[in-house]
């Protein structure tokens, strides 16, 4: 049987790449979507083993030390993680996966995972970015200035990735995103 094709999708916070995924996910029952682990407590409605893994910080950093993270990444006193041996087993029985991560976690699995396809999602414009997080009402000035800073240093990244969608209609993105997986899976690898 083929091996499955392996996906990351990055963006800014607040551009829309939850949503896409979503769309994608719903649409391909033979796609897989990798839940991340997280050493962070979680938050008011989070699921474990939907939204995240939830685990120690003894548990997380004894993972890594035996190899079974494909990449991680340390947010102030926080780790995120991808679980190694799931996405290789989907991938091993034909499904194609889906990982939701920050780019330093995207670099590290193109390296380890040369055959992996980046997608980065990228709003509009700052502008637009500006007011999705404002109309979303959570946000303090604060916080969001935090959140425009890290955007922009995430969008310093979306040329190293293999495709670039701009979410200005999200029903366009997700259609492009779309078409993006189905051209990668009729490639040989
Ligand atoms: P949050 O705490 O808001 O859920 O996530 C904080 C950050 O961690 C976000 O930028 C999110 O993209 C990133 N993140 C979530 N899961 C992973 C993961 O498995 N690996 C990496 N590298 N980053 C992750």
């Amino acid at each position: 049987m083929a091996k499955g094709k392996l996906f990351v999708i990055s963006g800014p916070s607040g551009v829309g790449k939850g949503t896409i995924c979503k769309r994608v996910l719903d649409a391909d029952s033979n796609m897989r979507f990798s839940v991340s682990m997280t050493t962070r407590v979680p938050r008011e409605g989070e699921v474990e083993g939907v939204d995240y893994f939830f685990v120690g910080k003894d548990e997380f950093e004894e993972l890594l030390r035996e190899g079974q993270l494909l990449e991680y990444n340390q947010f102030v006193e926080n780790y995120y993680g991808t679980p190694r041996r799931a996405v290789m087993n989907w991938l091993d029985e034909g499904h194609d996966v889906l990982l939701e991560i920050d780019y330093h976690g995207a670099f590290q699995v193109r390296d380890a995972y040369p055959a992996a396809i980046l997608i980065f999602i990228a709003p509009p414009s700052i502008e637009a970015l500006r007011e999705r997080i404002l109309n979303r009402g959570t946000e303090t000035e604060e916080v969001l200035e935090r959140r425009l800073t890290q955007a922009m240093d995430d969008m310093s990244h979306a040329d190293d990735y293999d495709y670039l969608v701009v979410n200005d209609d999200i029903k366009t993105a997700v259609w492009q995103v779309q078409q993006i997986m189905r051209i990668e899976k009729g490639k040989e690898d």
